[in-house]
């Protein structure tokens, strides 16, 4: 298997870590109500009215109050109301109200006979601190089934999203009333389950149990026209009341008698509808029970569907700025956005409820974090070529420059020999000198070329030993005619009878290159000195100077690549700022270091500390 590049490997953890980072963020507290919010709006967006519906709202409104003796007379309004409807003979009839006290006598026994002739009744229960508040026998006596009437309302912004299908005590488990009032409708067969949801009737409704959480079901609630008193068909018992146009509206309709009047207490909650507005409790359990009828159910994306769009997700985006790059790797970056924006809307359509607030983060963070690092990857792409263009550059420029002198002496020498008649003994001389010359210029081609390969990592350095003395001789024979030129002495201090081991040609242009400086940094009649002590296994050879020395600042950056002192540009002598550079790949390679101690004005001492090579017998010797 390939090995994952380290570049590559940064790119992909800076993804995970912006996927972990979306991911966390978007089950957060302000992640959920995001995502609230925006299920309240594609709500709105998509909800139509209810049109034809199975389920009618029998309402105990305002006018029904005032007009018939306000809520001290309830039970004897909720009796007259089904004995109004009972002509229109309701498929099921709900009855929104906790009959869990004995009222007036009267009352109890008008309402209790209301209710026998009623058929498919359910009648509500509340859960009052762990104990089912039922109806008085009395009264559940003529119900076919109980339920309860709980809504389950966001913890984080109540709104009445979805309603608990089930119930339960310790004792006792009760099914929602719009859940009952189904199952009646349905022809009374059983209730079955799955971890998935129920089934009644051959209708699946998802609602998945999940821990304490007891089978939440999405209402789908309806939009409400504009001359519209509620989202559901209602019609107030008042209405029914004084005519027979509203009884027509109940025909065999599913019928939710509840209290819909402002002045009444408590029942009232908050829905996607929004906008202030708070639907009463009856309306809800209607729309709950449409929802059912209509098998147009809401369904939570599971949170490992999530968890993997979002991984999906955060896999597109990398893939998409790790092989595709320029703007067309932006258009890709966008598109994906757009489609994390949109997707749930398309799904809400298709009754899917995805969360946005996670898998929009992670787009984001995604999208952005990789085209940032790529463009950053690119950007140091960009310049290292830039750098090594320019590196180039300058090793040419300087080559060239290196190889004018030997060539000016090749180019006079023959000019010499074909236009005069010489001497034998000048001719010969003049051949020696192009031949000596020639060579030093393909040394020099070769050692440039060595150089390079040798930063690049590509040469193997030659592994032979060589003496010091050798390389200090030759180096002054080569830098003498410089020297002269501006009266400096070249100096030699203790040379130590040393051998190192390594690539003989690389060292000797590092110390020349060391001479060189010396003569090019010194002002006239100065004095260079070269020694080459050893101390213990190793060997110090220092070239010092009395030329313009560096201060603190400009020592630490002579080694970097085409660096020149302010100094040295100013004493006008010709450089490139590379010749160091080389001299500590060479140092290095042959590992040792380099000390400079330097003042303005005062010299310079370079210093190569380099290992000696322990000849054979001296390490018998030791042994
Ligand atoms: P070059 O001499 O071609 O500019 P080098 O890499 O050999 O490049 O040296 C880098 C810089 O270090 C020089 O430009 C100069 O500013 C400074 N430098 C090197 N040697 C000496 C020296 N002996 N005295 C003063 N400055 C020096």
């Amino acid at each position: 298997m390939r090995r994952l590049r380290l570049s590559e490997f940064g790119y992909v953890a800076a993804l995970a870590a912006c996927s972990v980072v979306a991911i966390v963020a978007g089950w957060t507290a302000p992640a959920s109500q995001l995502d609230n919010d925006v299920y309240d709006f594609l709500f709105r967006l998509t909800a139509r009215p209810v049109g034809d519906a199975e389920a009618v709202v029998l309402a105990i409104d305002e006018p029904t109050l005032v007009a018939l003796g306000g809520m001290r007379r309830l039970r004897s309004i909720v009796a007259q109301g089904l004995e109004r409807a009972a002509p229109a003979r309701p498929k099921a009839v709900v009855v929104d109200l906790i009959l869990a006290d004995a009222g007036e006598p009267a009352e109890d026994a008008r309402l209790e006979a209301a209710l026998s002739r009623t058929n498919n009744l359910v009648l509500a229960c509340n859960l009052v601190e762990g104990n089912w508040e039922d109806p008085l026998a009395r009264f559940a006596r003529q119900a076919r089934a109980i339920g309860h009437v709980h809504a389950d309302p966001d913890p984080l912004d109540s709104v009445t999203r979805r309603i608990p299908l089930e119930k339960a005590t310790r004792a006792e488990r009760r099914w929602a009333l719009a859940l009952e009032a189904f199952r009646l409708a349905r022809g009374g067969g059983p209730v079955l389950e799955s971890p998935e949801g129920v089934e009644v009737a051959g209708t699946f409704i998802p609602a998945r149990r999940t821990g304490e959480a007891s089978r939440s079901m999405l209402v789908r609630y309806f939009a409400r026209p504009e001359q519209a008193r509620a989202s559901m068909p209602l019609v107030s018992i008042l209405e029914l009341e004084r005519g027979r146009a509203a009884l027509d509206e109940l025909r065999g309709k599913v019928v939710f008698v509840g209290l819909t009047a402002q002045s009444a207490p408590g029942d009232r909650h908050a829905t996607p509808h929004g906008g202030g507005r708070q639907l009463p409790g009856v309306e809800i359990h209607a729309s709950a029970y449409e929802t059912m009828a209509r098998g147009e159910f809401l369904r939570p994306v599971r949170d490992s569907v999530v968890l993997l769009s979002c991984l999906g997700i955060a896999a597109a985006a990398g893939l998409t700025f790790a092989f595709v790059s320029g703007w067309v790797a932006y258009l890709f970056g966008a598109l994906l956005l757009v489609a994390v924006h949109l997707a749930p809307a398309a799904l809400f359509r298709a009754g899917l409820v995805f969360p946005y607030a996670a898998p929009l983060a992670t787009a984001w963070l995604t999208v952005a974090g990789a085209a940032t690092y790529q463009h950053f990857v690119v950007r140091r792409l960009l310049r290292k070529s830039e750098a090594a263009r320019s590196r180039y550059q300058q090793a040419i420029h300087f080559v060239t420059h290196e190889m004018r002198t030997p060539l000016t002496a090749i180019q006079g020498s023959s000019e010499l020999m074909g236009r005069y008649a010489l001497s034998e003994d000048k001719r010969r001389q003049l051949a020696q000198m192009i031949n000596a010359e020639s060579k030093r210029l393909a040394r020099m081609i070769q050692t440039f070329l060595d150089v390079e390969r040798l930063s690049e990592g590509q040469m193997e350095l030659k592994r032979e030993p060589f003496a010091v003395a050798t390389i200090i001789e030759s180096c002054l024979e080569r830098v003498r005619p410089l020297a002269e030129r501006k009266r400096i002495a070249l100096c030699q201090g203790e040379i130590a009878d040393a051998e190192l081991v390594g690539d003989q040609e690389l060292m000797e242009y590092a110390v020349y290159n060391l001479l060189n400086n010396a003569v090019k940094y010194s002002p006239p009649e100065t004095e260079i000195t070269i020694s080459a002590q050893r101390d213990n296994q190793r060997l110090r050879l220092s070239v010092k100077d009395q030329g313009i020395g560096m201060d603190e600042a400009e020592l630490k950056n002579i080694f970097r690549k085409f660096y020149r002192t302010k100094r040295a540009e100013a004493s006008g002598e010709a450089g490139t700022g590379i010749g160091l550079a080389i001299v500590e790949q060479v140092v290095s390679h042959h590992g040792g270091r380099i000390e400079v101690t330097s003042k303005p004005g005062a010299g310079s001492c370079f210093t190569l500390v380099l290992p000696v090579a322990v000849p054979a017998r001296e390490a018998k010797s030791r042994r």
